[in-house]
C-alpha cells in the first residue's frame, strides 16, 4: 500500500519515519518548526535494538560510531559497583553499545533524505481531517493534502494535545541534566562510565575521534539554572574520581547545554487515532536512565513503516502500529522511570549504601541482563 504523509518533526525519530516510509513507497514531507536542520544535544548511546532499526532503515553507523567494550559503573571515589563488558553483548547481540555525537547521527539520518524531503522553519500546530477522509496540513504558507500524518515532534508534541485533549501531558522527573562534549580528544581508559552518587550521577561516553561526551544528571526542582553552569558543575563533582575533573576542564564553557528532563508519566491510551500516529517522544518521552528513548523512536519508525507496507489501509495498519509498539515502548519507560529511582534519583546515605553493596555483589552477568532485556529487539522485514 503507498500513499503520501507528513511527518511533523525533524529529530531522530522524525527523520527515521520519513526514511521508513520512503522504503515502503510512500512520498514523504517532514516539516521541522527550526531554521535549521541539527541536532541540539551531546552524544548518544545506541544499544543493538537502535542499531538494528538503523540497519533496517539501510542507515550505517560506520566509523561515526565507537563500540563501547570498556566501562562500568563507578561510586564517586573511583571504586567499581559493577563492570560491563560490552564483548559479551556483542556475542549476544551481534554488537556491543555504541556511543557517537547527536549531530553524527542526525546528520546521517539526514544524508538517507533527498534534501527537497524536508521543509525547515515550518510549525504545524494542528492538522484537520478533509471530507474524504484524507489530512490537511499547514505547511509554510501552503496547505498540502496526505493519508497519513506522523506526529513526531518531541515530549511537548502539539500533535498528541490535538489527538488527546485530556491528556495531562509531560511532567517534570525530578532531574535536570548538564551535558558537553570536550574540546579536544581526552586520555581515558575507558569507553563510558557511568558514577552514581546520592541523587547524582556523572557519565561519559568517548567518541571515534577521541573527544568525549559527559552529562552530570542531578536531583533539583524545575527550571534552576545557574550563573556559569561549568563552574557549579566543578563544585559538585570536582572532587569525584578520574577523569571527571579532567573532562570538566578540557569543556568550554559555551559548550555546556542544561535541561529539565520531562517524561510521560500518565501513557498514552494509544499512540495512533484516524490517520495521526504519534512516534518518538511525542509518544513516549521517558527518563534517560536506560538510554533507550531515541532507540524506542527507531523502532517505532521501522515498525510503522512495515506496518503500512502490509497495509491493507492506514487505519488498519495504524491500529497493528500500535498494538505492536505500545506496550513495549511505555515497559521500556517504566524500566527506564524504575532505573532513575534505584539509580541516579536515590538520595538518602543509607539508601544509596545498600544499593552500592547490592551492585559490588551482584554477578557480572547481571548487568549483561538488564542490557538484554531491552535491547534484543529484531526489526520487522520491509519487504
Ligand atoms: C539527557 C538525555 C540523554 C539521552 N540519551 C539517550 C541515549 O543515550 N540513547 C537513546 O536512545 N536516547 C537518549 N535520549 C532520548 C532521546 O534523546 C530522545 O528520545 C529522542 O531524541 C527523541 O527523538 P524525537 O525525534 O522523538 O524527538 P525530538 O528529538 O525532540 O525531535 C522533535 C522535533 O520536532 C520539532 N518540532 C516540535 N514541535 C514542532 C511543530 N509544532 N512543528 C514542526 N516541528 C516541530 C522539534 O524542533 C524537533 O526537531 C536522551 C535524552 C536526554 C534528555
Amino acid at each position: 500500500m503507498g500513499g503520501s504523509a507528513v511527518v511533523v518533526g525533524a529529530g531522530i525519530g522524525g527523520l527515521a519515519a520519513a526514511i521508513g516510509l520512503r522504503l515502503v513507497g510512500w512520498e514523504v514531507t517532514v516539516v521541522e518548526r527550526a531554521p535549521v536542520l541539527a541536532d541540539v544535544g551531546a552524544g548518544i548511546s545506541l544499544h543493538a535494538n537502535g542499531v538494528r532499526a538503523l540497519d533496517a532503515l539501510g542507515v550505517g553507523l560506520g566509523a561515526a560510531a565507537r563500540p563501547q567494550y570498556e566501562g562500568g559503573t563507578r561510586s564517586p571515589d573511583g571504586g567499581w559497583l559493577a563492570r560491563m563488558d560490552g564483548g559479551v553483548l556483542e556475542r549476544e547481540l551481534g554488537t556491543p553499545i555504541v556511543g557517537l555525537p547527536r549531530a553524527e547521527l542526525h546528520r546521517l539520518l539526514r544524508a538517507a533524505l533527498p534534501a527537497e524531503c524536508v521543509v525547515v522553519g515550518a510549525e504545524v500546530t494542528s492538522v484537520a481531517r478533509t471530507g474524504s477522509g484524507r489530512m490537511r496540513v499547514p505547511v509554510g504558507d501552503g496547505v498540502r493534502e496526505v493519508d497519513l500524518v506522523v506526529g513526531a515532534d518531541g515530549v511537548n508534541s502539539r500533535l498528541r494535545a490535538q489527538v488527546f485533549p485530556d491528556h495531562p501531558g509531560p511532567a517534570y522527573s525530578g532531574s535536570t541534566v548538564v551535558r558537553a562534549i570536550t574540546e579536544r580528544p581526552v586520555e581515558v581508559d575507558t569507553d563510558f562510565e557511568l558514577t552514581w552518587g546520592g541523587g547524582a550521577e556523572f557519565g561519559h561516553i568517548v567518541f571515534a575521534d577521541g573527544r568525549a561526551e559527559w552529562h552530570a544528571v542531578y536531583n533539583a526542582p524545575a527550571g534552576v539554572r545557574h550563573p556559569d553552569t561549568l563552574t557549579e558543575m566543578r563544585r559538585r563533582f570536582g572532587a569525584w574520581h578520574d577523569p571527571i575533573p579532567a573532562l570538566l576542564d578540557g569543556t568550554r564553557p559555551d559548550a555546556v547545554l542544561h535541561h529539565d528532563i520531562h517524561e510521560l508519566v500518565t501513557p498514552l491510551p494509544a499512540f495512533a487515532a484516524g490517520r495521526i500516529a504519534l512516534l518518538g517522544d511525542a509518544a513516549h518521552a521517558m527518563t534517560p536512565h536506560l538510554g533507550q528513548g531515541a532507540c524506542q523512536a527507531l523502532e517505532d519508525a521501522v515498525t510503522l513503516a512495515a506496518a503500512l507496507a502490509a497495509g491493507p489501509t492506514v487505519e488498519a495498519a495504524l491500529s497493528r502500529y500500535d498494538a505492536e509498539r505500545r506496550p513495549r515502548s511505555q515497559s521500556v519507560a517504566r524500566a527506564a522511570r524504575r532505573a532513575g529511582r534505584m539509580g541516579q534519583r536515590l538520595a538518602h546515605p543509607l539508601a544509596v549504601a545498600v544499593r552500592d553493596t547490592a551492585l559490588r555483589l551482584a554477578p557480572s552477568r547481571a548487568t549483561v541482563r538488564a542490557v538484554l532485556r531491552h535491547a534484543d529487539w529484531r526489526p520487522p522485514g520491509l519487504g
